[in-house]
């Protein structure tokens, strides 16, 4: 069984330039409940001013419709936000450090080891299950590739339900991947589309052994350090794989189509996605398409 979890209106929504209401927010996260996804990434509990785009998370959680079968998310990056996600309904805590210095340094304020010590206090006390994740665990925008090694040794330090690889500026190749789920025993990974081997690290995890698979609707999202980068590979292009691969995800395809073309009119552009705008399935040869393969067989 495959968990996939929708991280438009958090890590999606934060890398885009637009500011949604957390209304609309909310109603993102339940169309996504309602299309069948096991897990959505609901908001980030930060401080409003220093990311706008997150402000109101306790807003868009009273606008939850909670529905069977979904688990919702929130991502904290220290105790206080994980005291705010304890006065919501939330499901699960997510947390997250980067695996260099440099990156926790550019983005997050804080040496390695104070990230380090910031994700083991929030793991020790959260009474809700807990994913973490390791940002930047392939190849980090500062320091190039990371070794295996050390993102290994840190995640022995780190003492989560779930731990979580990302490859935040979207560098790894299924080799990788691969490799990394297996040494460390990942539950899952979190893959940016940015060079096209999105979907092939996807299947690459499952192969490993992995189970929970990160994505966001429409390929919402990005990374601050790559700012014309693609984003997370996209929800429903993920799920036309799995379907297609065998993998009974349980999720609606038609339905998530829907979300896409309800964001793109939203935001008003082209998202990343690829399957919402072809469609689910080729649709069988009409007479115009019959005609027209005829005519250039002429
Ligand atoms: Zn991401």
């Amino acid at each position: 069984m495959v968990t996939v979890c929708d991280v438009g209106p958090r890590d999606g929504l934060q890398n885009e330039p637009e500011t949604l209401p957390p209304a609309t927010r909310a109603e993102l996260v339940n169309r996504l409940a309602a299309a069948g996804l096991p897990r959505v990434e609901a908001v980030s509990f930060v401080r409003d001013e220093r990311v706008p785009r997150m402000a109101g998370a306790e807003e868009v959680v009273g606008g939850i419709d909670r529905r069977d079968g979904t688990e919702y998310a929130g991502l904290v990056l220290n105790l206080k936000g994980y005291e705010r996600l304890r006065g919501t309904s939330l499901d699960r805590v997510n947390c997250t450090l980067a695996a260099t210095e440099s990156f926790n340094q550019r983005n997050g304020n804080m040496s390695l080891d104070q990230a380090l010590t910031q994700a083991q206090a929030i793991l020790g006390v959260s009474e809700l299950p807990t994913t973490l994740t390791v940002s930047v665990a392939f190849g980090c925008p500062f320091e190039g590739r990371v070794d295996p090694g050390r993102v290994a040794e840190l995640c022995t330090q780190l003492n989560a339900d779930e731990l979580v690889l990302a490859d935040t500026i979207g560098v790894a190749t299924p080799r990788d991947v691969k490799s990394l789920v297996e040494r460390t025993g990942a539950a899952g990974v979190h893959l940016h589309n940015t060079r096209s081997t999105g979907y092939a690290n996807a299947l690459a995890a499952l192969e490993a052994g992995a189970t929970v698979l990160d994505s966001s609707i429409g390929g919402l999202g990005g990374c601050p350090y790559a700012p014309r980068a693609t984003g997370n590979i996209a929800t429903e292009d993920l799920v036309y794989l799995l379907e297609g691969e065998g993998i009974d995800t349980r999720i609606d395809l038609d339905a998530l189509i829907a979300i896409s073309a309800w964001i793109e009119e939203l935001l008003g552009r082209r998202l990343e996605g690829q399957v919402y705008r072809a469609g689910p399935f080729p649709s069988a040869t009409t007479p115009a398409a019959a005609s027209a393969s005829t005519s250039a067989a002429e």
